[in-house]
């Protein structure tokens, strides 16, 4: 569908979690969309394979990101009802370290300013409630009880082809090239060109290659993740019984882990992974990285460290401050940029594609975008 000037209202490029749910609400909002992928979306790789991503409230963060996913949370719960799949699961969340480290002490914080509820539990009462986590003395558990599990491939499923069914053009195995301003903007791809009024580009780990227009300090790192049997009996790491975790065993060293599903209990390192480039980085993962993962887990969660049953590698886009990108390009202000997500950003995808489809609109956005300016310090390499 083409607007009579021949071409369409709003090109996507990327139709991975952030630009899928564009795709979905500005189809929604009667806007001609076209999307373009490299690949076949959900794929595994770029940012948004490997089964689960946790979705939690008391941000460690900054409490500036709890209004966006408390957004978020009506989405998905939109977003499931639309689509008839079962695409985030409640089990609780559970932050845990030194009571005054980055990660309690930062949940709690959001926590307070937004007053969410949460209990900070001590170490034997982790132990007591929770044996899969083996707590030291002067550890201690911020349970929060909104915090789940969402399923990332079926959630971007769902949204493009819900696009689709709302009159979304999506092509998918089709990259683009480059963007070029002029009345409309032309979008150049491998199999053709194709004209839009504006643009968004949602290009993940390739956002610093060239497709966004802007010298940005983003560095890909390449993020090993993990599936392990349970150890013993398997009823304490079902979803029922085992919240989501994320655990600051050195300060601001961080691993975080989901129950299990059916494939074995998740396991992966937070940030500190290699630099890599997305078109060449090495997507086998190396005995040594289950072994780094296996000593980290060995005294603290005994019960999650079994039989390996699969790993695979994804990536983070970080940006210096590790805050989100949402802004018009310095290019051309018809085009706007999202993406670098830095490795937190797949539970807000809905509430970015409803602020993407704002800034198509010219709406005045429903939340405070300043955080993610293209011109704050840093970000412009
Ligand atoms: C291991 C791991 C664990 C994570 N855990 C969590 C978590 O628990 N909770 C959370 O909220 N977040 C988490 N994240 C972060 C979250 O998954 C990402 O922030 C989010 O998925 C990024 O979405 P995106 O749309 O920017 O990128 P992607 O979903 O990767 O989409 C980008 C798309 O752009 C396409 N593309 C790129 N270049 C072009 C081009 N030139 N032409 C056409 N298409 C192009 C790619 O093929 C891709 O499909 C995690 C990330 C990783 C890697």
């Amino acid at each position: 569908m083409t607007n009579p000037s021949g071409g369409f209202d709003v090109a996507i490029i990327g139709l991975g979690a952030m630009g899928s749910m564009a795709a979905l609400e500005l189809a929604r909002r009667g806007q001609r969309v076209i999307g373009f992928d490299r690949f076949h979306p959900p794929h595994p790789f770029g940012s948004s394979h490997g089964k689960s991503r946790i979705i939690r409230e008391a941000y460690f963060e900054h409490p500036q990101y709890v209004p966006l996913v408390r957004r978020a949370y009506e989405r998905w719960n939109a977003l499931e009802q639309d689509s008839g799949e079962t695409l985030l699961v409640p089990t609780g969340g559970l932050m845990i370290g030194p009571p005054d480290g980055t990660l309690v002490s930062g949940a709690r914080q959001s926590a307070i300013v937004h007053q969410l509820p949460y209990e900070e539990l001590p170490a034997p009462e982790v132990r007591r409630r929770f044996p899969v986590f083996q707590l030291e003395a002067h550890e201690v558990g911020l349970l929060e009880p909104r915090a789940g599990v969402l399923f990332p491939e079926a959630a971007i499923g769902a949204a493009l082809r819900l696009a689709r069914g709302a009159g979304a053009e999506l092509h998918f195995g089709e990259r683009a090239i480059e963007w070029l301003g002029g009345s409309s903007i032309l979008v150049r791809t491998e199999r053709g060109d194709y004209h839009a009024d504006q643009v968004v580009v949602a290009a993940g780990a390739w956002m610093g290659t060239g497709i966004a227009r802007a010298s940005l300090a983003l560095q890909v790192a390449r993020q090993p993740l993990h599936w392990f049997s349970p150890v013993g009996d398997p009823a304490p790491t079902a979803p029922r019984r085992m919240p989501v975790f994320i655990w600051e065993w050195e300060p601001g060293g961080m691993f975080y882990g989901f129950p299990d599903f059916g494939d074995g209990v998740k396991v992966a390192i937070h940030h500190q992974g290699e630099p890599a480039h997305p078109d060449t980085v090495n997507r086998v993962v190396m005995a040594e990285e289950v072994e780094r993962l296996r000593e980290v887990m060995k005294a603290r969660t005994p019960a999650l460290n079994g039989e390996l049953r699969d790993s695979s590698v994804c990536l983070y886009t970080n940006t210096p401050d590790e805050d989100f990108l949402v802004d018009r390009s310095p290019a051309d202000p018809r085009v706007i940029l999202a993406s670098p997500c830095s490795g937190h950003g797949f539970k807000f995808a809905p509430a970015i594609g409803e602020i993407l489809a704002d800034l198509v609109q010219g709406r005045p956005p429903r939340f405070d975008l300043s955080p993610f300016r293209i011109d704050r310090a840093g970000l412009r390499g």
